[in-house]
C-alpha cells in the first residue's frame, strides 16, 4: 500500500542481505527457537506512516461457509450496507453458491463477491460442481481455493488445488490462494515446509501472480477460537514473503497481499493488523456478523500509526 510505505523495496534488500534461516515453528518455544524473521526497521527505508512490509492494498474477504438462509443473509447483506467502511480495503464476500445471485443484486457495489471453489476446468459433465465460466457469468471476481476444510475434508492435493488457480486466474478470477499446517505438522516443525509446498504448487501452475492474495490460515486456528498470536502470524507471513523473493520475483514479494485466517474476530484484528507483513484477514465465522465484520475491516486503522 504506497500510502503506507514509501518506496516499496524495504523489506528485499533486507532479506537479500541477511536471509532467515527458517527452520519451522514448535509450539512450545516459538519465539526462542528462531532468528527473528521480522526484519529490524532500521534496515526499511524510512517512512511517515507505518506499517505494511508489502506494497498491496489491505484486504479482507468474508468466507460465509455453508451457512446461511435467505432470510439471514438478507439481513447480513443489510448490516453490510450500512456500515461505514473505510476506503483504503478491498473487500470480499464469499456467500455459498446457492446466494451468491441474492448477494449480488443486493450487495453494494463497495463489496466485491468470492466463490468459495471452483472446479478445474471447463464446466461440462461434473456433477455437483461450479466452473470458473459460471462465476464469471454470475458476476463474481474472486474464488477462494486450498482452503483447509477443501484440503482436508475433501482431500484436495496441492498439484489439483494450483491446477484450479490457474484455470480461474486464466478466465480473470482473482484467487484467494490458501496455505496453512496442521497442528501436527507445526508441532513437528514443519510449519513452514507445509506452506511453502503449498506455495510451490501454486507457483508451478500459475502464469503471473498478479491476481493472488495468499492467505495464511493455520489449520489449527480455524473455526477453534485459538487464533495465532499476531507474533506467531507474522512470522508466517515474513517467510512467505521471502520465499515468494526467493522464488518468484522481488516485486511479486512485495505486492502480494498476504492475510491472515483464522479465528480473527473484532476483539484480535486491530493487533494483528499491525503487524507489518499481515495485508488483511480471511475470516469465517466473524464474517457472519455484519457489524463484526466492518471492525475488522475498519482495523486498517490500526496500521496508521505516526512514525
Ligand atoms: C476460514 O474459514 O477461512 C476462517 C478463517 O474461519 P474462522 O475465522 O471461523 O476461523
Amino acid at each position: 500500500m504506497a500510502m503506507y510505505l514509501t518506496p516499496a523495496t524495504g523489506p528485499k534488500s533486507a532479506a537479500a542481505a541477511s536471509p532467515p534461516l527458517f527452520s519451522g515453528l514448535r509450539a512450545t518455544t516459538t519465539q526462542t527457537f528462531f532468528q527473528p524473521h521480522t526484519r529490524p526497521l532500521s534496515n526499511r527505508p524510512s517512512r511517515a506512516i507505518v506499517a505494511m512490509a508489502g506494497s498491496g492494498k489491505f484486504f479482507v474477504g468474508g468466507n460465509w461457509k455453508c451457512n446461511g438462509t435467505k432470510d439471514s443473509i438478507k439481513q447480513l447483506v443489510s448490516d453490510l450496507n450500512s456500515a461505514t467502511l473505510e476506503p483504503d480495503v478491498d473487500v470480499v464476500v464469499g456467500p455459498p453458491f446457492v446466494y451468491i445471485d441474492q448477494v449480488k443484486n443486493s450487495l453494494t457495489d463497495r463489496i466485491e463477491i468470492a466463490a468459495q471453489n471452483s472446479w478445474i476446468g471447463k464446466g461440462g459433465a461434473f456433477t455437483g460442481e461450479i466452473s470458473a465460466e459460471q462465476l464469471k457469468d454470475i458476476g463474481c471476481k474472486w474464488v477462494i481455493l486450498g482452503h483447509s476444510e477443501r484440503r482436508h475434508v475433501l482431500k484436495e492435493n496441492d498439484e489439483f488445488i494450483g491446477k484450479k488457480a490457474a484455470y480461474a486466474l486464466s478466465l480473470g478470477l482473482g484467487v484467494i490462494a490458501c496455505i496453512g499446517e496442521l497442528l501436527e505438522e507445526r508441532e513437528a516443525g514443519k510449519t513452514f515446509e507445509v506452506c511453502f509446498n503449498q506455495l510451490k504448487a501454486y507457483a508451478d501452475a500459475v502464469p503471473s501472480w498478479d491476481n493472488i492474495v495468499i492467505a495464511y490460515e493455520p489449520v489449527w486456528a480455524i473455526g477453534t477460537g485459538k487464533v495465532a498470536s499476531p507474533e506467531q502470524a507474522q512470522e508466517v507471513h515474513v517467510a512467505v514473503r521471502d520465499w515468494l523473493a526467493k522464488n518468484v520475483s522481488a516485486e511479486v514479494a512485495s505486492k502480494t497481499r498476504i492475510i491472515y485466517g483464522g479465528s480473527v474476530n473484532a476483539g484480535n484484528s486491530a493487533d494483528l493488523a499491525k503487524k507489518e507483513d499481515i495485508d488483511g484477514f480471511l475470516v469465517g465465522g466473524a464474517s457472519l456478523k455484519g457489524s463484526d465484520f466492518a471492525t475488522i475491516i475498519n482495523s486498517v486503522t490500526a496500521k496508521k500509526v505516526a512514525a
